[in-house]
């Protein structure tokens, strides 16, 4: 694909106002979505905010995470439907903050990846190996088992609804990004894995996202680097300025 994704994800980051403006600026200068699908994926509390910033614009809205479930009882998550109502389409699933600072296993990632699925919104797995694995060499067998468990439960005809982030966590928040040549070759590990499993043409049709310390500065990089399909943003995403810089380096 041409067309380049950008997801600003914001972590933990920014009250309602900031929200709302942010969106607005973004907005008053989004790219054509054929040239630059955008993304933003707010905390929960400022989905609605951000959705009636948004108003028609074609600004896709993410959840940084979700209970594969509907609804119900279960305090203090929130919910597929609850989601969906809020504008959603897309929900990431395992990013490494989580799995760290949360211990999110590989099945529950599983469980995750399958509900978003289920629901018809598109699963963003992110997968990544961290510094130690690096160092002991185990970074491929990690994304091979990253891969293996995260889309264990998912249908072949449902892999078009899956994008997955390669994001090693070395990387993420340090200001010490990957390089293009290294993501490509982890993109290449991830599309064999998916290969092995899916057969060479929804491999080819999978879109991997490089993130880990993405700026407006390296971008361009990322996006040139063979089989990187876009990139998700944290730190550098909160600016909106920063980020309507990035849209426009996107754009090529
Ligand atoms: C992220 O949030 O997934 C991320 C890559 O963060 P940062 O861009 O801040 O490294």
């Amino acid at each position: 694909v041409n067309r380049k994704r950008l997801l600003a994800n914001w972590k933990m980051n920014l009250t309602l106002d900031q929200a709302a403006e942010w969106t607005r600026r973004v907005v008053a200068a989004l790219p054509p979505p054929e040239e630059v699908s955008a993304m933003v994926l707010p905390s929960f509390t400022a989905l609605d905010a951000v959705r009636r910033a948004r108003g028609d614009a074609p600004l896709l809205i993410g959840a940084q995470d979700g209970y594969p479930q509907g609804h119900g009882a279960v305090t203090g998550e929130v919910g597929i439907e609850q989601l969906k109502d809020a504008g959603v389409s897309a929900v990431l699933a395992g990013h490494s903050e989580r799995r760290r600072l949360l211990g999110e296993p590989d099945p529950l990632v599983a469980k995750k990846v399958e509900a978003y699925v289920g629901a018809g919104l598109t699963a963003v797995l992110c997968v990544g190996e961290t510094e130690a694995e690096r160092q002991a060499g185990h970074a491929e067998a990690v994304l091979r088992r990253q891969i293996a468990t995260g889309l264990e439960p998912v249908a072949e005809s449902a892999l078009c609804q899956v994008l997955v982030a390669y994001e090693p966590v070395w990387a993420i928040g340090t200001g010490h990004p990957a390089t293009p040549d290294a993501a490509s070759e982890a993109a290449e590990t991830i599309r064999a894995a998916v290969r092995a499993r899916f057969g060479e043409e929804r491999a080819d049709a999978l879109e991997i996202l490089y993130g880990g310390s993405v700026d407006v500065t390296n971008l361009a990089g990322f996006l040139a680097a063979s089989g990187i399909d876009g990139a998700l943003v944290g730190g550098a995403s909160l600016d909106a300025d920063g980020f309507v810089a990035m849209m426009k380096a996107a754009r090529g």
